[in-house]
């Protein structure tokens, strides 16, 4: 392995999936979170903002990390219902994905919001889980590099390093449908992205920052998408509910 090479990071993402009685699954996740995999593989669960704070106390010492799904880019004020980068570090969150395909689609979010939201991640000390990915319509068009050139270079911040950017590709054709790129396809788009991240945070870090993949990932897929070149590990949606599927796919790292 190269020294460059960074820890792999497998998260799940809850989306609006959970009360109090799935810390359960964490519980099942701390369980099987045994020391070989430990020493393999990073893991990190992104519950409802509602849960972030219970599941952050039933994480104490367990190294599975906590992170929401979304900020907002200020820091307070009159923005009812939202909910700040600072409260979620506040609650015990360490992560933050931003600019899931389903923020962008539902709510309209643009790459100059993303960016914004990435900025108060950092400020709040959150790693930002910056998420980018083409439509169907986009690829069968031929333009998903174009496509996801342009998110990487509108959605991260100029203050990105190693340890506060996280970037996952999830082709939005490929998120809940179980539908996966090919292999070829997946190490084109994360050359992509490791080029572009030479631009943006630098040669030397670049090496170091994680790229997940995302979209439809499940324990039988996951050995096959994690051995890819420059794929560190994956964002997990619908698997990521059953605490067996979550960790088999973290599994795949056992090899
Ligand atoms: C996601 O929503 O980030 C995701 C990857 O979902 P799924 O694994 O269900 O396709």
């Amino acid at each position: 392995m190269s020294v460059d090479r960074p820890r792999p990071l497998v998260a799940g993402n809850w989306k609006m999936n959970g009360v109090k009685s799935s810390a359960k699954v964490l519980t099942e996740i701390h369980a099987g979170y045994t020391p070989g995999l430990k020493a393999k593989v990073e893991l990190a669960v992104c519950p409802p903002a509602t849960l972030v704070s219970l599941l952050s106390y039933a994480s104490v010492g367990s190294r599975v990390a906590i992170g929401a799904q979304d900020c907002h880019a200020k820091e307070s004020g009159a923005f009812t219902g939202d909910l700040s980068a600072e409260m979620l570090a506040d609650a015990g969150a360490t992560y933050v994905i931003v600019g899931h395909s389903e923020r962008r689609q539902y709510h309209k979010e643009r790459d100059v919001e993303v960016c914004a939201k990435a900025v108060a991640a950092h400020r709040a000390g959150l790693t930002a889980i910056v998420c980018v990915g083409e439509t169907r319509e986009e690829r069968e068009s031929g333009k998903t590099l174009s496509v996801v050139r342009k998110q990487l270079r509108g959605s991260i911040p100029v203050d990105s390093n190693s340890r506060n950017l996280v970037v996952a590709y999830e082709p939005v054709w490929a998120i809940g449908t179980g539908l996966t790129p090919t292999v070829a396809d997946v190490a084109e788009v994360h050359a992509l992205i490791r080029d572009e991240l030479r631009r943006l945070v630098g040669k030397a870090d670049a090496p170091k920052v994680r790229i997940l993949y995302g979209g439809s990932v499940k324990p039988s897929n996951a050995a096959e998408l994690m051995a890819v070149e420059n794929v560190n590990g994956a964002l997990v949606g619908g698997a990521s509910l059953v605490a067996a599927d979550f960790l088999a796919i973290a599994g795949a790292y056992l090899g």
